[in-house]
């Protein structure tokens, strides 16, 4: 069976993990390095990407994690784990796991937006789904490897370049499994 970890230093752990299950895949919290070779795909949760990365960088996570996606092993990042994802931020120099191609703009909502929900039209789903943006940021740029997954009021929301995909609502405070659905189908094919 398909075995899927949630990095839990942060952020909506559990709700990850119950979408992962209704999936009928194994969810698993991951809090130690060594969880990493257990498991077929990973999802980096929502919550706050200073403080995450911070996280990361206490627990000596950030190179086994870089090496869990560059083996090609199914990443997907929600909001915070969006911008973790990006190459590069506009509001800072460097980037953090830079898995994918993309520039990432943090809070781009604004504070009049801080958060509200949307029905999006999603690429290998048929019907919309729903979405729930908090603090949430957007894609400015991806590169050509780069596909477009979502888009809300013309703005880039969830991106996929071959074994990563992020977008930047959060899927997993609906009840809406869709979007696990299609990232648990991307690891079953990478394994
Ligand atoms: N604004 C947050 C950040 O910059 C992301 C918000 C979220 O994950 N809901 O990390």
């Amino acid at each position: 069976m398909v075995k899927v970890g949630v990095l839990a230093l942060q952020g909506a752990v559990s709700e990850h993990i119950k979408m992962i299950e209704e999936n009928g895949a194994v969810g698993v919290a991951v809090k130690r390095v060594e969880q990493l070779e257990t498991i077929d795909g990973l999802i980096i949760p929502g919550g706050e990407s200073t403080t995450m990365r911070r996280l990361i960088d206490n627990d000596h996570f950030f190179e086994p994690l870089k090496a869990f996606g560059e083996k090609g092993r199914p990443v997907f990042g929600t909001c915070a784990g969006m911008i973790l994802m990006a190459r590069s931020l506009t509001d800072q120099k460097e980037g953090h796991l830079g898995f994918i191609n993309m520039v990432v703009e943090r809070n781009a909502f604004g504070r009049q937006r801080e958060s509200f929900e949307a029905h999006l039209s999603v690429m290998g789903i048929s019907e919309y789904v729903e979405a729930v943006f908090i603090r949430a940021p957007l894609v400015q740029k991806i590169g050509e490897e780069v596909e477009v997954v979502s888009e809300y009021d013309n703005e880039i929301v969830a991106v996929r370049q071959g074994s990563f995909l992020a977008c930047s609502f959060h899927p997993e405070l609906t009840d809406d499994p869709r979007m696990h659905q299609l990232f648990i189908q991307m690891v079953k094919e990478y394994k």
